[in-house]
């Protein structure tokens, strides 16, 4: 017999709603939370920006989740971008039928999503979760969390669920590397998560670091009314230089310090005087209302986790929806829902806790054995096993 489980869901971005469409779909019963007025996470575009330019405090009032700027268009074709049975591809939600659309389209999209698949009505609005603890240790599939959240009014509830799916995103807490020297440097220093349009680097030479989707976007829109812009990317060998087809662009390699006249150098030797340097660095992950004995983030790496979904102790009624990137995002989200919502039916078996545990150190010493860094455990492209 199926069983049929109380879900609390952290979040209402891309993971949320799928996740909660998978455990309907399931018969299980949803309470998805959602801290923002909206659903739609990283896509609910804001102009406004963090107070803090390198957003050090994501717990700071006021802190703004998403991290999109105002021309962000998808870097997945529409066609890659949609759920099941709900496709993006074919129509228009917000008017913007292009094959990689602006992100009021993608937005549009989600907001129907909610509505078409019934998970609106089971979406609490305001309703920002604090803490998840289990309230019987230890039991497995008998184990029950507590969640405790504060909603619009400022009260705080805490309610029994027989699980918790945690969909809380994780391109909004900035990642910023540390540069030797940094304290010398006198400019400005921001981090992509604030970025929202080009004006305000006017005139200004820049120091892009990374080289990821954001960083070419941004350097490339910053170059039409930037003095100089200057990318600093680990991987650049080869291409140092001046940027071909730009008149103002250089290609650099890592920042190696702050010289003491104030210039950032790199390493390859040479330096730069510059306004700002503007991270394009990427994000950590971020789970502010989890303290669990031997569940940790180190150096982006969270876990352990079972393929990135299930950590072994606590599994299955502890589970995270959406960790890993390099991915197609969308059909990921909704296959890791499926697998959520079948294993919590019990549909789906998961191998024993040892089982999984040993599952996970495997995975750890393939990336320790193939050179790569913990930070890159959840990514999903390209295997280390391979
Ligand atoms: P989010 O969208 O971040 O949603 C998380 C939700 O959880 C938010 O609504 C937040 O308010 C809520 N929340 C957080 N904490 C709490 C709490 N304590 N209590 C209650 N609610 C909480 N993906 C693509 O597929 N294609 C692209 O082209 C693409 N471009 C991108 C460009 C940029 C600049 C960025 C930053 C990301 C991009 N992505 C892209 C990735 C994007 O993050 C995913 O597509 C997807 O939106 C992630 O969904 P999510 O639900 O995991 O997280």
């Amino acid at each position: 017999m199926r069983r049929r489980a109380e879900v609390a869901v952290v979040g209402a971005g891309a993971a949320g709603l799928v996740a909660a469409r998978e455990l309907l779909r399931e018969g299980h019963t949803v309470s998805v939370f959602e801290k923002s007025g909206r659903v739609g996470g990283t896509w609910a575009y804001s102009p406004r920006a963090d107070a803090d330019p390198l957003g050090s405090d994501p717990g700071a009032p006021g802190a703004v989740h998403s991290s999109l700027y105002a021309s962000l268009r998808t870097n997945l074709p529409r066609e890659l971008m949609g759920f099941s049975g709900f496709p993006l591809a074919g129509r228009a939600f917000a008017g913007d039928p292009r094959t990689f659309p602006g992100h009021r389209e993608v937005l549009a999209y989600l907001d129907a999503f909610a509505a078409d698949s019934g998970v609106a009505p089971h979406v609490r609005l305001r309703a920002q979760v604090l803490r998840v603890r289990p309230l019987c240790p230890g039991r497995g599939q008998g184990e029950k969390w507590a969640v405790a959240w504060r909603g619009e009014d400022g009260d705080v509830a805490e309610e029994a669920f027989d699980a918790v799916v945690v969909c809380n995103g994780h391109c909004s807490v900035p990642l910023v590397p540390k540069i030797r020297g940094i304290n010398k440097w006198r400019g400005k220093q921001m981090h992509s998560h604030n970025y929202r349009t080009p004006e305000p680097f006017q005139d200004q030479s820049v120091v892009v670091v990374g080289l990821g989707a954001s960083g070419i976007d941004i350097a490339r829109e910053i170059s039409h009314v930037a003095k100089e812009v200057h990318i600093s990317a680990r991987y650049s060998e080869g291409r140092l230089g001046k940027i071909e087809l730009y008149h103002n662009a250089w290609m650099h390699s890592e920042i190696e310090c702050i010289q003491d006249d104030g210039q950032v150098r790199f390493a390859e030797g040479s330096s730069v005087a510059a306004d700002t340097i503007l991270y394009c660095t990427g994000y950590r992950y971020h789970f502010p209302f989890l303290d669990l004995d031997g569940f940790t983030v180190d150096d982006n790496r969270v876990g352990p986790l079972y393929k990135h979904v299930f950590p072994p102790k606590h599994a299955p009624n502890l589970c995270f929806v959406g960790l890993p990137y390099k991915s197609i995002i969308f059909q990921a989200l909704e296959l890791e829902s499926k697998w959520v919502a079948a294993v919590l039916s019990g549909r789906a078996e998961l191998p024993v806790e040892e089982d999984m545990t040993a599952d996970v150190e495997e995975e750890y010493q393939r990336m320790e054995d193939a050179g790569k860094p913990k930070r890159h455990t959840h990514t999903l492209w390209p295997r280390w096993s391979t």
